[in-house]
């Protein structure tokens, strides 16, 4: 399908998935359902109408409050939906159309679900890792990108950097980030994986140093690894193979 198509339907489907990781942000970390009940306003417990639930519509029309008693609606909600729709869009560019692109706007799904789990609760969740390893691997296979060995070295790259890791600095680390490794290498398979991590641990030491020399030297702010990690594996989701071919030019 030509790209001119393919986006307006991708930046459609994003809004929506974008909704629906709304609705994952605000209930994994609580063990509540994704599916029941529909969503309600948290102050006055009315139920959210489908036609005040339209992806940034309702939250332009309603004028970011609750219809009934006017409780504000977090700018958390447009914002993920827009940012799903447009790396949607973006992912289709990059990486084309088939199977790969679906491993693709999955594994952005899955990465910003967990940067907003992350940056709010500090934790990132088994339920989203875990079968993220396991749908990363298949989804690898039989896209033939960037296939199954790649895909299993990558799960062993990217979970077994961070076991050392962790053992190496006594719980300087999270099991969540192994598992997020693990996943992320899944869908990107050995070399993107190394890609992220390089990405990840520049851009997290950079916003380290800033925040440490912001508090002046105060160490006590827990930057939530788990957040660069995804935000390193976004990139090389989407630019990694320019990344890796520029790499290997220089030498
Ligand atoms: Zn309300």
């Amino acid at each position: 399908m030509p790209f001119p198509v393919l986006a307006p339907l991708l930046f459609v489907l994003g809004l929506c998935v974008g909704s629906f990781l709304n609705v994952v942000i605000a209930r994994v970390p609580q063990g509540r359902s994704v599916v029941r009940p529909g969503s309600a306003c948290p102050r006055c417990g009315k139920p959210i109408a489908w036609f005040d639930n339209i992806p940034l519509l309702s939250y332009a029309v309603l004028r970011a409050r609750c219809r009934h008693c006017g409780e504000p609606i977090s700018l958390r909600y447009p914002l993920v939906e827009l940012v799903t729709g447009l790396l949607f869009v973006l992912a289709a560019w990059e990486l084309g159309s088939g199977l790969h692109l679906v491993a693709g706007l999955t594994l952005i799904a899955g990465l910003i679900a967990i940067t907003a789990i992350d940056l709010d609760c500090q934790l990132i969740p088994d339920v989203i890792s875990l079968p993220g390893i396991v749908l990363g691997f298949i989804l690898s296979a039989i896209a033939g990108r960037p296939g199954w060995l790649e895909s299993l070295i990558g799960i062993l790259v990217g979970g077994g950097l961070f076991f050392v890791i962790i053992v190496a600095s006594r719980g300087g680390m999270g099991g969540g980030d192994m598992k997020l490794g693990a996943m992320i290498g899944a869908f990107l398979g050995w070399k993107l994986v190394l890609v992220t991590l390089v990405l990840s641990s520049v851009v997290g030491s950079g916003i380290g140093l800033i925040v440490i020399a912001i508090r002046k030297g105060g160490m006590k702010y827990a930057l939530p690894y788990g957040t660069f990690l995804a935000l390193g594996a976004l990139v090389a989701s989407l630019a990694g193979e320019a990344i890796v071919n520029w790499y290997v030019g220089l030498y």
